[in-house]
């Protein structure tokens, strides 16, 4: 990362914490908002849409109908996809056009709930001991409700934003494939979600035992590639032994990939993350959080070692998760074969990952193949207008909850926006315990305040964003 880049960065981050220290707002929305919210939430998880038994069209139907109610034009809201179960919403909010559009996007599926696994019903929504439970409270209706809710009070107010906002609530995120509903609305009506950079699932506000500790902002994420290591051999009968042994070749190359690692480095997102980090660590590490994030190797190389998920945000891993070989007790081995898992940060190419293993692997009676077509999605851009906004939004409902960018090792539909081009940021104000994600489990919960602060960050983030004055503000190129 460039040092003046960096420099930026640091300003930015501080320029944000003095610009916003006396604002103050509500930590919820007045009641017949977040009413409103609630109903559209609770209809939200009441309809099954799990990704192969249920529908997402339903949810779409229903949230059309909720913005006809509320006067959005038929001409505004679109609902369609890749299969008549499998529909998409989008609708329209339009702004004086000064800006190009924001895309604020959720999916509507959820991950399959067998009613047998749960405590209750999976599929209603069930406020108890201060929390609302049901498949789909956090991952991802919530949001999805929040978007519909907030747009339609932007509506009553009369807002008048300097860019259309637009709100996309999509079909199977959770298991992707051919009904994906991100993919299907970029090939087919790339002009309904066209839009300058968009909001989405995958960042969330971290709390540990009662305590919030960051509200997390999701810029970019790692990808997959797996590659196969393949040695064949003639083989042979296993009385008389020869050195060439596919399964000994293999053996060899994989302790040699065991032995290795990637070069530790930071991005323009983990720089921020570590350094943001050294301000909320308390512990020995605080130091060499801040060194790493200025590029210390000695202090990357203690992190790394202290934890495999600062290990995993420091570089990209290769790690051997199949294995295949011979044929007969009594034959040498013809064919011995490994599926090594890569997880790629998004500045390193399938072939320099390709070409590394290679090397590592220093044999070449080891065939060493890409398996698939790895996508590398880009990092977006930390830019000043979100940074704030989120930072200023956040401030205000939660004074010194510092917002940390990162960077996720999963997936998410913002992976297919950033490749097309859409910058896609993940944050959503709503606050889980760390040691207590539900999400894809059983009794999947949101806390009933999370979900109305959720909706009174969101509600003001947007807003922020889409008004011009946003960019002004800040003194960064
Ligand atoms: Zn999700």
């Amino acid at each position: 990362m460039p040092t003046t880049k960096k420099f930026l960065l640091v300003q930015l981050i501080i320029i944000l914490m003095f610009s916003s220290a006396s604002l103050r707002s509500q930590t919820a929305r007045p009641d017949g908002e977040k009413k409103l919210a609630h109903d559209i939430y609770k209809e939200f998880v009441e309809i099954q849409s799990g990704f192969t038994t249920g529908a997402t069209t339903p949810v779409a139907e229903a949230a059309a109908s909720r913005l006809r109610a509320a006067g959005f034009p038929d001409s505004d809201i679109f609902v369609g996809g890749a299969n008549p179960k499998k529909a998409n919403l989008v609708v329209r909010y339009h702004g004086t056009g000064t800006l190009k559009p924001l895309l604020l996007l959720a999916h509507i599926d959820v991950v399959e709930a067998k009613r047998e696994d749960w405590s209750m019903d999976p599929f209603q929504l069930i406020e108890r001991d201060g929390f609302f439970y049901g498949r789909g409270t956090g991952d991802d209706k919530a949001q999805a409700a929040i978007w519909i809710a907030n747009l339609i009070q932007y509506k009553k107010e009369g807002f008048k934003p300097d860019r259309d906002i637009i709100v996309a609530l999509t079909a199977d995120e959770e298991g992707g494939g051919p009904f994906n509903g991100v993919a299907w609305l970029l090939k087919n009506h790339r002009d309904l979600i066209d839009a300058e950079f968009a909001l989405n699932e995958g960042g969330w506000g971290e709390e540990s035992k009662g305590k919030k500790i960051s509200n997390d902002l999701q810029v970019s994420e790692k990808y997959v590639a797996n590659f196969r290591l393949e040695v064949r051999n003639k083989g042979g009968h296993s009385s008389m032994p020869v050195p060439d042994n596919a399964i000994y070749r293999l053996a060899a190359a994989l302790q040699r990939l065991s032995n290795f690692g990637f070069p530790l480095k930071t991005n323009e997102v983990t720089a921020a993350y570590f350094q943001q980090m050294a301000k909320i660590e308390t512990g020995p590490m605080k130091e060499d959080l801040a060194k790493a994030s200025n590029g210390s190797q000695e202090a990357m190389q203690r992190l790394a070692a202290a934890t495999p998920a600062w290990n995993a945000t420091l570089r990209t891993t290769c790690v051997a998760t199949l294995l295949e070989g011979g044929h007969a007790m009594n034959a040498l081995p013809q064919l011995a074969a490994a599926t090594v898992n890569c997880r790629v940060l998004p500045e390193d190419s399938v072939d320099y990952v390709h070409s590394t293993l290679q090397k590592v692997v220093a044999d070449d009676q080891v065939n060493v193949k890409i398996l698939g077509e790895p996508a590398p999605g880009p990092a977006s851009a930390l830019r000043p207008d979100v940074v704030q906004a989120v930072g200023r939004a956040t401030e205000a409902l939660w004074p010194g909850v510092p917002v940390v960018p990162i960077m996720v090792m999963g997936a998410t539909d913002g992976k297919a926006l950033r490749i097309a081009g859409i910058p896609t940021y993940g944050v959503q104000g709503i606050f889980f315990d760390r040691d207590d994600i539900r999400f894809h489990g059983r009794d999947e919960r949101l806390r009933v305040q999370s979900f109305y602060e959720g909706q009174a960050f969101l509600y003001e983030a947007v807003k922020t964003l889409s008004k011009s004055a946003a960019v002004a503000k800040v003194d960064v190129h």
